[in-house]
């Protein structure tokens, strides 16, 4: 599913941006430019460099204004023809749609594509595109073009006339408009093998190797082995196959050094084998060949994954990319509600929201379904790894280390709460400091109590998660007793409430005025140390920060 961006410049065009959004399968946002455009799901500043931004993350831009506004903001970008996405330029009654640039990644369809939903007339210029309904240099995905580097050529003979003949089956080719004779001078060979390119012609290889292996001491060169015995291509190869209980280790290794994915496959015989071969030399591996290049997300499973995410305290700007990526690739969503309802809809997403109190059942939830195959994101606030779900996801892992030993794991980091609570305010962590909770359900309150005694007998800054809810009150409490034994009355003090989000609050104060009504679940507090001190700033905003130097 490629990931699509509307532009729009003024009102004109969001009647046709609409409906292409409807009406194209994949994830479409309407971008608006501020000020000019009143319905759109999210509005930038600058055209120039927002059109940019969306060209180098390799989004497909559709732009509803004059080709020369995109030509001119991305011509200085512009270097890699096959690594662009498609860039089109529709009119805003979407009456033309010009594809402009991504050629090779899918343009030309998606101008027809739209203009059957405008019912307008694509302006196809690239020949093969034009006359043939495909292009030479860009097959589909399950194929590879061995000799691209004669491509050119071949299109400009055969758009010049020269006869041609197809060598092996390919349904793109066959389906194509290419005047195909039985003895031309040109030949489209489709093979498996590792031959020499027609002298005058294309060789394709269809992805259609699957590479089974049944132990973990299968390596790369018993794959070279075995290929080289069979005169099979390695870039024929489609995917490392394994089953369930299959050496998962191996394969994962293999498949990362061939760049292709590994599949769970159970039952071969749902699939159109052509011929499976042995070679002695190579330790317990299979060679199957399939009549065609599968769909790779339709043979056998995938190995599931869990990504544990933090998303940061809550802006949008605070989230990093790596997160960003996992969440648009995610098939299943789990968290607790308040933390799936932050992330954006996206349409054949699955979300699961659960309660605060169930973490360990999330957990288990989340590595079951990975699992079944599923790439699913476990969510969390901040960082995943502070308070958050990423140690329940390990504790389960832990009570039960040989159910989900298949599956794929990853903690991506995030922006915890003191981290944006501290940047709103100046600088209050800038020396040691401690991080305690304050919640008593997972530790007994004496701890909390020795950990709070300890950290300000050290005179340490401490940060406090968890300080209190609606009904757990007394800890916070009891904890500005304690520290006011430990800590001077007039120690700076923090209180962020609501960091990164709607409401965001800072109020500083010091522990003996420490108001606690003021504090509920969604704030976190910084207590300074002895040295930690409130600055008048620039434009006399007051800063709060901790100097690096102790005495
Ligand atoms: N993993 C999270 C912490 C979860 S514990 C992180 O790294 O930030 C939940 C506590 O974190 C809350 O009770 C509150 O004390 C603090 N917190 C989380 N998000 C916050 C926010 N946006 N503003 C203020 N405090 C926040």
């Amino acid at each position: 599913m490629q990931r699509i961006a509307i532009v729009l410049l003024n009102n004109k065009g969001t009647e046709t941006a609409k409906l292409i959004q409807q009406q194209l399968k994949d994830e479409v946002v309407i971008w608006g430019l501020e000020d000019r455009v009143d319905s759109a799901d999210k509005s930038f500043k600058e055209t120039g460099a927002h059109l940019k931004e969306l060209f180098e993350n390799g989004i497909t831009i559709i732009g509803l204004c004059a080709s020369g506004i995109l030509i001119r903001s991305l011509a200085p970008i512009l270097n890699n023809k096959r690594k662009e996405p498609p860039l089109l330029s529709v009119s805003d009654d979407g009456a033309l749609v010009v594809p402009l640039l991504g050629g090779l990644t899918g343009a030309n369809e998606l101008a027809k594509e739209i203009s059957r939903i405008t019912s307008g007339i694509p302006a196809i210029t690239a020949s093969g595109a034009r006359h043939f309904a495909l292009q030479l240099e860009a097959p589909p995905e399950n194929y590879v073009l061995a000799n691209p580097e004669d491509a050119k050529r071949i299109s400009s003979d055969i758009l010049n006339g020269k006869s041609l003949q197809l060598d092996g089956h390919a349904n793109w080719l066959e389906d194509s408009t290419l005047p195909f004779t039985l003895d031309g001078e040109i030949t489209l060979r489709v093979s498996v093998f590792d031959e020499t390119p027609p002298t005058n012609g294309l060789l394709y290889h269809p992805k259609s190797i699957l590479i089974e292996i049944e132990n973990e001491e299968t390596t790369l060169d018993d794959i070279d082995t075995a290929c080289k015995e069979l005169g099979i291509s390695k870039q024929a190869i489609a995917a490392i196959a394994t089953n369930k209980t299959g050496p998962m280790f191996c394969a994962k290794k293999l498949a990362s050094l061939l760049k292709v994915p590994v599949r769970i496959v159970e039952n071969y015989s749902e699939l159109a084998i052509v011929r499976r071969a042995k070679v002695a030399e190579a330790k317990d591996l299979s060679l199957i060949e399939l009549k065609s290049p599968p769909e790779i997300n339709y043979l056998g499973k995938a190995i599931g994954k869990v990504t544990v995410i933090g998303l940061g305290p809550g802006k949008e700007s605070w989230l990093t990319p790596e997160v960003k990526q996992a969440l648009e690739q995610a098939e299943i969503l789990v968290g607790y509600k308040t933390y799936v309802d932050m992330v954006p809809v996206r349409v054949g997403q699955q979300r699961l929201a659960s309660d605060n109190r169930v973490e360990l059942d999330r957990a288990k939830d989340a590595l079951d379904l990975a699992n079944q195959g599923h790439n699913v994101v476990v969510v969390s606030s901040g960082d995943p790894g502070i308070f958050a779900m990423a140690s329940a996801v390990l504790e389960a892992i832990d009570k039960n280390p040989v159910r989900w030993q298949n599956i794929d794991f990853k903690v991506c980091p995030g922006l915890s709460a003191m981290q944006g609570a501290a940047s709103l305010t100046g600088a209050p962590l800038g020396h040691d400091f401690a991080v305690i909770s304050l919640s008593d359900i997972r530790k007994p309150f004496d701890i909390i109590e020795k950990r709070l005694i300890a950290s300000a007998k050290s005179d340490m800054v401490i940060a406090i998660y968890n300080p209190a809810s609606k009904t757990r009150r007394e800890q916070v409490l009891r904890m500005k007793e304690l520290l006011l034994e430990h800590k001077a009355a007039e120690t700076n003090v923090l209180l962020a409430k609501n960091v990164g989000r709607k409401g965001e609050q800072t109020h500083f104060t010091s522990l003996a005025e420490l108001d606690t009504d003021m504090i509920d679940m969604r704030t976190m507090i910084i207590i300074g140390s002895s040295k930690t001190k409130i600055i008048k700033g620039p434009n006399q905003t007051e800063l709060l920060y901790t100097p690096r130097d102790y005495d």
